[in-house]
């Protein structure tokens, strides 16, 4: 069974290189330092699949990695292979309809191939350095999940290099089980290796209003309103504690200049601080890549809510206000969710139809360790507090959770993952060490 030191001589195309191991010892959070054994970093389909093969047969442990803009250590292993899926970067549109993107394929990659074409997925996270399996790997949420939903929900067919090296097109109608498993699964049953995402119109420039609200109610009010009268195009919304104030970013996309009375009409803000527009429609709800800093400490967590959960997250905050630190792109940032088009039963939600992504990102400096362990473990606090209110935790990296707390998040879709995982990664290849698909192992 694989997890026994590695012996990576045996895979084909891998590299001890310090450099090259230290790169993938660290993810986005920081909180973790795992320096693998070895990297593999594939440059077609054929090299995965023999690569997992001959992983599976040599007792090898592997663990995927796109962008690592993950936390925690989903990305990382210290008993086995770091299999970098950065070279798998192809992305080649398919008529109007459709975008084919390989897994490693960074989301900025995907958006910049469709410039000109006036289509976009219809989900983009914000973040253009993840990677299109990191997110599918996740759910993929942003500022139009309000109307599609999630990334998971939104394409046609995968395919897949299985943690027995089988390459397969997996569908809602062709091999459905390992589609089911794969999206929202982890990384845990297989390695996508390209996926053919949906399209959606896109407007030619982007108009973004920053609303700003001291009364956190009258918030409330206008997010209801905002979801049923559907007026904007892209909602995301930062909760600023110590300043008592919520910043609402609502943006449109359009071709024919918009009527900002309308976009606006009723709405309870209490400053328009700005009104910005570009033409660089797909990036412009993403962070620019200089913002974060690798030297960084993120301690991060992110949840889905039932909406009614919301007055009650505003009401008072989940942290001391202290405790979230005075730096560039610190946030408690919340994206209002609705449900897409094809479910994807490992992506955990709460029941309701409506709901709001609740999400804690802090940034604290190189020689802050300390504070951000304590912060860390705040969150544990505030996790056990939030699923109390009906919520569930977004997988954006390892939650340390328990097999009880396990249980409690998967509900009756823990014992599918495990079949799931017995089916598709037999020898428990596919790095698990913190998930609970792999009992029995
Ligand atoms: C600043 C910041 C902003 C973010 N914003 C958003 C956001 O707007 N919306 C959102 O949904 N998330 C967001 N995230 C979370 C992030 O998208 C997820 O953690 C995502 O999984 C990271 O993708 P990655 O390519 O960096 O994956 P990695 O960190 O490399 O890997 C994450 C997980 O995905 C698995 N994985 C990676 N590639 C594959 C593959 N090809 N096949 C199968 N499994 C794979 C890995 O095994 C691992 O379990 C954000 C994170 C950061 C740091």
């Amino acid at each position: 069974m694989v997890g026994e030191p590695s012996n990576h001589r045996l895979l084909p195309g891998t590299t001890r290189s310090l450099e090259d191991r230290e790169a993938r010892a660290v993810d986005f959070g920081r909180m973790t330092r795992q320096v693998p054994e070895a990297v593999a970093t594939p440059r077609s389909v054929a090299e995965v699949a023999n690569l997992v093969h001959r992983a599976g047969r040599a007792g090898i442990g592997l663990a995927i990695r796109g962008g690592g803009h993950s936390q925690g250590g989903r990305s990382l292993t210290d008993r086995g292979v770091v299999l970098d899926t950065t070279c798998l970067n192809r992305v080649q549109p398919v008529g109007s309809e459709l975008v084919r993107a390989q897994g490693g394929a960074r989301w900025g990659d995907v958006v910049d191939a469709l410039k000109g074409a006036r289509r976009l997925p219809p989900v983009l996270v914000d973040i253009g350095e993840a990677t299109v399996g990191g997110t599918l790997a996740a759910g993929g949420i942003g500022t139009t999940s309000h109307r599609h939903g999630a990334q998971v929900e939104q394409v046609e067919q995968l395919e897949v290099v299985t943690g027995t090296g089988e390459r397969i097109r997996c569908s809602p109608t062709q091999n459905a089980g390992l589609f089911n498993a794969v999206r929202s699964g982890q990384g845990q049953f297989g390695i996508i290796t390209e996926a053919w995402i949906r399209l959606r119109p896109a407007g030619a420039r982007f108009r973004q209003y920053e609303l700003h609200y001291r009364d956190f109610e009258r918030f409330v009010e206008d997010l209801d309103l905002l979801m049923e009268s559907d007026r904007f195009d892209h909602l995301r919304a930062e909760l600023r504690h110590r300043e008592n104030l919520i910043v609402l970013l609502a943006s449109n996309e359009y071709d024919e200049l918009p009527d900002d009375d309308r976009a606006l009409e009723s709405l309870g803000y209490d400053e328009l601080v700005y009104t910005r527009d570009t033409a660089s429609v797909g990036r412009a709800g993403m962070y620019p890549s200089w913002s974060f800093s690798w030297l960084h400490y993120h301690p991060w967590r992110d949840w889905m809510l039932p909406w009614e959960a919301l007055p009650r997250l505003l009401a008072q905050p989940m942290l001391p206000p202290d405790s979230m630190p005075r730096r560039a792109w610190s946030w408690i940032g919340l994206y209002p969710i609705g449900r897409g088009e094809v479910e994807a039963p490992l992506f955990m939600r709460p029941p309701q139809k409506r709901l709001i992504s609740y999400s804690v990102l802090a940034v604290m400096g190189e020689f802050e360790r300390e504070k951000a362990i304590e912060l860390a473990k705040k969150l544990e606090d505030v996790d056990r507090e939030l699923v109390g209110l009906g919520a569930k935790s977004y997988l954006s990296g390892s939650v340390g959770y328990s097999p009880e707390q396990w249980e409690q998040h998967y509900g009756e879709m823990l014992g599918q993952g495990i079949r799931w995982k017995r089916e598709f990664d037999p020898n428990h290849v596919f790095h698990s060490a913190d998930m609970p698909f792999g009992v029995g192992a």
